[in-house]
């Protein structure tokens, strides 16, 4: 057990509080940054009962710098950072794109920073597959060509990519860094004690099915049936929680041990297979025995048609694939709404 501490800005919130349970099984020791400003306190009870830890945890805002600078260097013996801490909501960054801007880029030029002050060299991003926009050819590798994002919060991804990219390219950097893009991420540990807390509606789909399903909400909007797809509606590559949270365990480490080919990897994490929004409510349906009320309605602006990975990269190289299938998402998603609403 190699008991290395590892810093998890935004650990309280959904990708990130799965990831602390990983990192704890794979022995090593993370601390907890967060303001909650998306995230509940009660995910340290969920935490602690999965794994026997109780985590650190520091209660600060990121985009302010010195409170940044003081946290970091009360743990400065960090082996690496794990970097979740955004704002997420695409339309609320429509809105709002000053407050995108600074909460995303701010944040993450602050931790970078005080990561250089202190020599921590390791670091792992929350990208996106959104930086491929609506890609020409399926599935994406890697090398797909990135599109103009089409939202203030999908070009804090490509933008903060940029800013990494460049820190790292520097001669007196000693920063190493993988940027992880994410597919879809759903579903929820199986203990169903952390999940997804979508606060106030929800903009994603599978908490917008299980909020339905549970009564909350009277009706999904299946948003557009007439894409070029076989049922017509758009198509992701939805991926478990779980396996995305083994995906960081497995780049971090691939950075503590150096076997990294450059100082700057990308990587797309996904499962490489793409299924529809009617898919999803049909296996959603099948693992709960439960129906969902929805109706077919326009297009959402701004939604590409059919975006799925090529994970062929990740295999080879982080030696990582996933391993949980569409019903143990979707069955583990409706555990968990049903363990918040109990
Ligand atoms: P989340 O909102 O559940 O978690 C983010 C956490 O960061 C929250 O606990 C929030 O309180 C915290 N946070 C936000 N701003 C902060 C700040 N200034 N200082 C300190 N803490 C702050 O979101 P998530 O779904 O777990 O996403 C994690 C990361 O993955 C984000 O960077 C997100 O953009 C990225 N991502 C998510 C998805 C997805 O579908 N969930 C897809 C692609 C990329
Ligand atoms: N979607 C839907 N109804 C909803 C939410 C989403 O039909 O209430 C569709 C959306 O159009 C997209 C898919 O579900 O095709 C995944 O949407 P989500 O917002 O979860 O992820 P993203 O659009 O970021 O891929």
């Amino acid at each position: 057990m190699s008991l290395q501490k590892v810093i998890v800005t935004g650990g309280m919130g959904y990708i990130g509080s799965h990831t602390i349970v990983e990192l704890i099984n794979a022995g090593y020791h993370p601390i907890i940054i967060d303001n909650l400003s998306n995230s509940d306190r009660s995910v340290l009870e969920g935490l602690e009962a999965i794994t026997g830890v109780k985590v650190p945890f520091e209660e600060i805002d990121l985009s302010d710098s010195k409170s940044t600078a003081q946290i970091f260097s009360k743990h400065a013996d960090a082996i690496g950072v794990i970097h979740f801490a955004a704002l997420k909501a695409v339309g609320e960054s429509v809105e709002q794109p000053i407050r995108y801007y600074k909460n995303n880029i701010g944040s993450l030029v602050n931790v970078l920073e005080a990561m250089a002050n202190l020599k921590i060299e390791n670091f792992i991003f929350s990208s996106s597959c959104t930086v491929y926009g609506q890609p020409e050819k399926l599935p994406v590798t890697e090398l797909s060509p990135t599109q103009p994002a089409i939202s203030p919060y999908g070009n804090t991804k490509q933008v903060g990519e940029e800013i990494i990219r460049e820190t790292c390219s520097t001669k007196s950097s000693e920063l190493h860094t993988i940027s992880l893009r994410y597919f879809n991420p759903i579903g929820a540990h199986n203990s169903a004690l952390i999940g997804e807390l979508p606060l106030g509606i929800p903009n994603n789909l599978l908490p917008y099915i299980t909020q339905t399903a549970i009564g909350i909400r009277e009706q999904l909007s299946v948003f557009g049936s007439d894409y070029n797809t076989p049922d017509g509606t758009a198509i992701r590559d939805y991926i478990h929680v779980v396996d995305l949270a083994e995906a960081h365990v497995v780049a971090l480490t691939r950075l503590i041990q150096k076997q990294n080919k450059s100082n700057y990897e990308v990587f797309n994490l996904g499962t490489g297979q793409g299924n529809s929004v009617l898919e999803v409510i049909q296996s959603f349906e099948k693992t709960t025995g439960e129906k969902v009320n929805y109706k077919i309605v326009d297009r959402r602006p701004g939604d590409v048609e059919a975006v799925y990975a090529d994970t062929t990269y990740a295999r080879e190289e982080l030696g990582w694939a996933t391993k949980r299938n569409l019903d143990e998402m979707t069955a583990s998603a409706w555990a968990w709404e049903k363990k918040l609403r109990g």
